[in-house]
């Protein structure tokens, strides 16, 4: 278990470009997240040693984004593709205080919150509201 949580990121990484690309992916789910994050090399990986996958592009965009991406599934843990993170880009406030600052979707048990700040996310989670959000 890491101390730290962290989300793996699961793109084709064949060439040395390929592996580029993945991993300037990884800065910005690590940005938009507000998580921190490891590029997934090959599909050696044990991803219940993460919160859940993001994936680089669509699960069929490369065997490693299929194989990893039904083992995050299976072991209970999140998986999106590219554009379900990138449609979060859009929140600059958070939607829960309204106020302007560092705002990512959170991960909860069931899914994902609107974008927030931490601070506020950790509110919600301790009143046991996220239920209520989670459908915005
Ligand atoms: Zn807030």
């Amino acid at each position: 278990m890491l101390a730290q949580s962290a989300v793996l990121v699961v793109g084709t990484t064949t060439t040395p470009a390929d592996l580029a690309d993945v991993t300037s992916f990884a800065f910005d789910v690590a940005e938009r997240l507000g998580l921190a994050v490891h590029v997934a090399v090959g599909m050696d990986a044990d991803v219940t040693r993460y919160e859940g996958v993001v994936l680089d592009g669509t699960w069929l965009d490369s065997v490693a984004s299929t194989v990893l991406g039904t083992e995050a599934q299976d072991a209970d843990l999140f998986c999106i593709p590219a554009a379900d993170l990138y449609a979060f880009a859009a929140e600059k406030s958070c939607r829960w205080c309204g106020e302007a600052g560092r705002v990512a979707p959170r991960r909860t048990r069931d899914g994902w919150t609107a974008p927030m700040h931490a601070a506020c996310a950790t509110g919600i989670r301790h009143a046991s509201k996220v239920e209520s959000l989670t459908s915005v």
